[in-house]
């Protein structure tokens, strides 16, 4: 996620009043070209689709050997089939999940998280009702939590149970139906703009999402109080169906074939191999269709100028960080250019745009790596994503962080409910302090050398969900790096 600063409170709840300036130059950083120099070292990386460099660096330890190219996911991974049914209006949205899933632990339940629930979301009208919740090995009644959730809703995070303990390794499948709400626009997941032939429509993370994480178990983090990321969710099979006004145009996870025009309702389907989560923009959107690098580009926007501004954008997006962190994890990337305020959020292989900027459209699609292919617990670790989008956006765009940000107050490996009501000291820390962690550590590392590891943890960790101690496995190598990251708290 990337809010758009120029709409950002930047006075409050600051820890310094050096952060206070720091946010305000970087408001006008955005930047449209990298200097030559960067493009030179830039242009001396793997090229994209290529493997990852073959050879571990020289320092390397034989412990440590750096795969050849991304991990393949976990073939024990969870598979999940959603269904989701907007209303002619798109103001509700019914929907039904189909999960099969062999935990890695012996459990005694399944948790799944309720994120339209948030408190600031369903204040914009949005929430989820779930009407049923099942699962097989005798399961019992399904019950809800209140984890921080708005209190008018059913809770945070949802409950089955079973009577007894299911072993590790046994395959347990659950259905639930459920009913979301899709209210206001605004800066977030759920929103609606517009009427008549003109409005639109989109859900990200509407679907209750199983909260587990193989090797650690269930996250049952509440809910957070602002808006901004509290998932950890493993990379899942995912089958994905949407039934929307036929008049309409779907832009989603995966790369759904327009179906023929139709009176009625028209039906979109998608498959994506792993995928955390997904997102669901409809409308009677302009749409782009194109491929850059093997990877099928859709990008749908209300207006076709602010269309044809994203298309450029986006592609050089992906061949620009591809350059830098390997292929687009996915074969194509659907972006949703909607009519309200505030950012970008991004998705497995999809990005809803709530914003135009070069800056945004960078930072969603470098959460495509980190994120969507390098996964993290964004409840517990947001600083895994968020600052390396940040910094990821700085390679490629030749910016760094401004001078102070690093010596700021704050512990950059924090969780985001830590954070209670304070979203702008989260966004500092977690974004910019985590970034300027990075960036300094990569200049005493040395870039080339530092690179390199980056992909290593890059490759060895696609496709799951990694933790501090696995980036510090992939850096330990460079002592005086580990220490600047250890000192701005972002290792422990
Ligand atoms: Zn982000």
């Amino acid at each position: 996620m990337r809010r758009d600063r120029r709409r950002r409170p930047i006075a409050a709840a600051l820890a310094s009043g050096a952060a206070a300036i720091t946010l305000l130059v970087a408001c006008t950083t955005v930047t449209n070209g990298a200097p030559s120099s960067l493009r030179a070292r830039s242009s001396s990386t793997p090229a994209p689709g290529s493997a990852a460099p073959s050879s571990s660096p020289p320092s390397t330890p034989p412990t440590s050997p750096c795969p050849a190219a991304y991990a393949a996911p976990d073939p024990k991974r969870p598979k999940v089939s959603l269904a989701f049914t907007f209303s002619a209006d798109l103001a509700t949205v019914r929907g039904t999940e189909h999960l099969s899933f062999t935990p890695d632990k012996p459990i005694t339940e399944l948790i799944f998280r309720l994120t339209a629930n948030t408190l600031p979301t369903v204040a914009e009208g949005n929430r989820i009702v779930v009407s049923t919740a099942t699962a097989d090995h005798g399961a019992g009644r399904a019950t809800f939590t209140a984890a921080g959730a708005d209190p008018s809703t059913q809770g945070g995070l949802l409950h089955i149970p079973f009577a007894q303990k299911v072993p590790a390794g046994t395959t347990v499948t659950a259905d639930i139906a459920f009913t979301i709400t899709v209210g206001a626009e605004s800066f977030d997941r759920f929103g609606r703009s517009g009427d008549g032939a003109q409005r639109y429509s989109w859900i990200g993370s509407g679907q209750p999402l199983l909260a587990w994480e193989r090797g650690f178990g269930w996250h049952d983090e509440e809910l957070i109080r602002f808006t901004a990321e509290s998932a950890s969710s493993e990379a899942m099979d995912t089958t994905l169906t949407v039934t929307a006004p036929g008049k309409d145009t779907v832009i989603m996870s995966g790369n759904p074939k327009d179906p023929p025009v139709a009176p009625g309702n028209r039906v979109w389907r998608s498959r994506i191999a792993a995928a955390r989560d997904v997102s669901v923009a409809v409308g009677p959107f302009a749409v782009s269709d194109t491929v850059v690098q093997g990877v099928h580009l859709r990008v749908g926007a209300y207006a076709p100028a602010l269309r044809d501004a994203l298309v450029p954008e986006f592609q050089r997006a992906i061949k620009e960080l591809a350059a830098r962190f390997g292929p687009f994890p996915f074969p194509s990337l659907s972006v949703a250019r909607l009519p309200a305020q505030g950012g970008g959020i991004e998705y497995p292989s999809s990005i809803l745009m709530l914003d135009g900027s070069r800056l945004v459209t960078v930072h969603e699609t470098a959460h495509q790596w980190f994120y969507a292919m390098v996964g993290d617990s964004q409840a517990l670790h947001p600083w895994l994503d968020e600052a390396f989008a940040v910094y990821a956006q700085h390679l490629v765009d030749g910016e760094s962080e401004q001078p102070g940000t690093l010596q700021s107050p704050g512990t950059v490996d924090k969780s985001t409910e830590s954070y209670g009501d304070e979203v702008d000291t989260y966004y500092f820390v977690t974004y910019d302090k985590g970034a300027a962690a990075l960036e300094e550590a990569r200049a005493v590392a040395g870039a080339p050398k530092w690179d390199a590891a980056m992909r290593c943890y890059v490759n060895k960790n696609a496709w799951r969900v990694a933790n501090p101690s696995d980036f510090e496995a992939a850096m330990k190598q460079f002592p005086k790096s580990i220490a600047v990251l250890t000192l701005a708290g972002a290792l422990p």
